[in-house]
């Protein structure tokens, strides 16, 4: 069946949380014939999801459900009821069916990766750590996308078992806090530092994420804990999210407790994307992948990018090489179209060097239209917003729109910020600039 959608255009970055969007006005280009009237694997699946599960309420964006009623005086009385003109009937075939539009924007940001100055500055006179003041110019504009997901690179173990830097990272709880206060929604811990200061430092870091009510994918306490798929739900669209590494620095898992950390293994997402799919109506995949500091995404990342589209994954988040790589859409084998993002380089790091200190936030919109119980979902409208973490003397952190960042802190910034949106467009000249919202 084929629907023209009008007035859809979605804002995004615009869309405020838990918005449902109005079903806008659809064209039929071919009469409800009836088939396919059964309740379709999104609508069964999910009232199933029991993990971490955040669900909007079902119905509320749906218009009267008596479908056959409003469906019916349509067509039987083709606006004229008298005329009784049957030759005219298949001119005045369009139906207005029960349709629901909703729409979700995820966003997504790269690397969150807490060296020691960062740690260091954050530390409160009581020993606690507040990292607010590095997120304070760019909240506002995270807390507008429905969904969030961000890296969380550095385990967050906790102070108890001594904070670490770079080469083997543990951070403070309160880093959580933070990313949960700023908008985040999702974490990814599947990366190569999960493994850093082992077990515990994991264990720690996970039971804080319960204890913060934030949903993680990509490391786990158990295998129970693994074998249960992450997913979160909003405006009626449920979101599966996995996550891979390439490897843990050479660090071994520990015998027997490979739920520690999700490696890159293609057997095991496809059997993670198939019971994905089961459950959720978008499939997302975090990958950590790529060779660092390079510009553009190596074979092995378009190699994979392309079986992942071949698996159906609907948007696949790419992070490590700390730098910026390119977005693209990925055909699949039965032209199922994947949104690729390859590398969103440095959230918030101490790494130093214009290109590792640019990353930002990518946007995507999700569409789920359901007419006569059948659903479908696109993806549309990517967009992207370029930041730039400032620091000086190892102080002073912050997150800055690059939009906004001036030449005092940032050497010749408009022409940064015009060199990075370029490079982001160089697969996709219709990637949109997202504005950052004032804060
Ligand atoms: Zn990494």
């Amino acid at each position: 069946m084929v629907l023209i959608l009008t007035g859809c255009s979605m804002q995004v970055g615009l869309l405020k949380p838990q918005m449902q969007t109005a079903a806008p006005p659809v064209v039929v280009t071919e009469p409800l014939s009836g088939a396919g009237q059964g309740a379709s694997k999104m609508d069964a699946s999910a009232a199933d999801d029991t993990a971490v599960n955040e669900t909007t309420p079902d119905e509320t964006n749906k218009p009267d459900t008596s479908t056959s009623d409003t469906g019916q005086t349509a067509v039987d009385s083709g606006k004229e009821p008298t005329s009784g003109t049957d030759n005219d009937t298949e001119a005045v075939t369009p139906i207005e069916p029960d349709s629901v539009v909703t729409s979700v924007t995820i966003a997504a940001i790269g690397d969150v990766l807490i060296h020691r100055p960062i740690y260091r500055e954050a530390e409160q006179k009581d020993g606690t750590y507040d990292f607010s003041s590095v997120f304070k110019l760019v909240k506002n504009t995270m807390l507008q996308p429905d969904l969030l997901i961000a890296n969380q690179e550095s385990m967050i173990g906790g102070k108890k078992i001594g904070l670490s830097t770079y080469p083997s990272f543990n951070s403070p709880f309160e880093v959580g806090d933070t990313l949960k206060d700023v908008g985040v929604d999702f974490v990814t811990v599947a990366n190569n530092h999960t493994l850093d200061r082992g077990e515990k430092a994991i264990q720690n870091a996970l039971k804080h994420w319960d204890e913060l009510d934030m949903p993680y994918t990509g490391a786990y306490k158990n295998e129970e804990d693994q074998s249960h798929i992450r997913t979160i739900t909003r405006n009626d669209i449920t979101f599966s999210v996995l996550a891979y590494t390439y490897g843990t620095n050479g660090i071994p898992i520990p015998k027997g407790k490979d739920y520690l950390v999700n490696l890159i293994d293609m057997q095991k997402i496809e059997a993670d994307v198939k019971q994905a799919k089961q459950i959720s109506d978008v499939v997302v995949v975090a990958m950590h992948w790529g060779t660092e500091y390079q510009d553009f995404p190596n074979k092995q990342q378009q190699q994979l990018a392309q079986q992942l589209a071949d698996l159906g994954v609907d948007l696949v988040i790419g992070n490590h090489p700390h730098v910026l790589q390119p977005p693209q859409w990925v055909e699949g084998q039965d032209g199922h179209k994947t949104f690729v993002w390859f590398s969103l380089g440095n959230y918030i790091s101490s790494q130093e060097g214009t290109k590792k200190q640019i990353g930002g936030i990518g946007y995507i919109d999700v569409v789920k239209t359901t007419v006569g119980g059948q659903s479908t979902i696109e993806l549309t409208n990517p967009g992207f917003m370029p930041t730039y973490v400032y620091f000086s003397n190892w102080k002073d952190y912050r997150i800055t729109p690059l939009e906004q960042t001036k030449n005092s802190e940032l050497a010749q910034a408009n022409k940064q910020f015009k060199a990075t949106m370029k490079h982001m467009k160089s697969s996709m000249p219709e990637l949109s600039l997202i504005h950052p919202i004032a804060s």
